[in-house]
């Protein structure tokens, strides 16, 4: 009976690697094929922007400006984004990969599908909530401007 329970939990923790794996595999393809798509948007974008702007005021133009800009600055995010679900699965594979930092319990995959690079569990980042929420209380109570915002 022993011997069953062991087999069943190593085989839980194998299907909850490849689990997890595959979660970040198919996220690490989602954005490279978003980055890549943007890119070429912009470009798309650009290239069209070019043949237009002698019929554009002024106004116009900077406002396409802004949108290159907020495009280009998705594309930065997501890039940022791609590189941490490298992190991630360069971690997975060291086996440093989804335990609470807090507790070393695993984090659920379900949390973990909803936020793939949480380093803490449920329990240990809603604890931990609450005690920055005390400490931001305490800044602004001393009449510190805050620092902290949420973004
Ligand atoms: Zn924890």
């Amino acid at each position: 009976m022993k011997g069953t329970v062991k087999a069943g939990v190593i085989e839980q923790s194998e299907s909850r690697y490849s689990e997890l794996r595959k979660m970040l595999e198919d996220r690490r393809r989602e954005l490279r094929a978003a980055v890549q798509g943007k890119i070429r948007d912009v470009r798309e974008e650009a290239s069209w922007g070019n043949k237009q702007t002698e019929v554009l005021d002024a106004g116009e133009s900077s406002e396409s400006d802004i949108q290159d800009d907020i495009e280009f600055a998705l594309i930065q995010m997501k890039s940022e984004t791609l590189n941490k679900i490298e992190d991630a699965l360069g971690r997975l594979e060291q086996g440093n990969y989804g335990n609470c930092f807090e507790c070393a319990e695993e984090i659920a995959e379900k949390r973990l599908r909803a936020l793939p690079f949480a380093v803490r569990c449920k329990d240990c980042e809603e604890a931990r909530e609450v005690a920055e929420r005390r400490e931001r209380q305490l800044a602004a109570r001393r009449g510190g401007a805050s620092l902290f915002f949420d973004m």
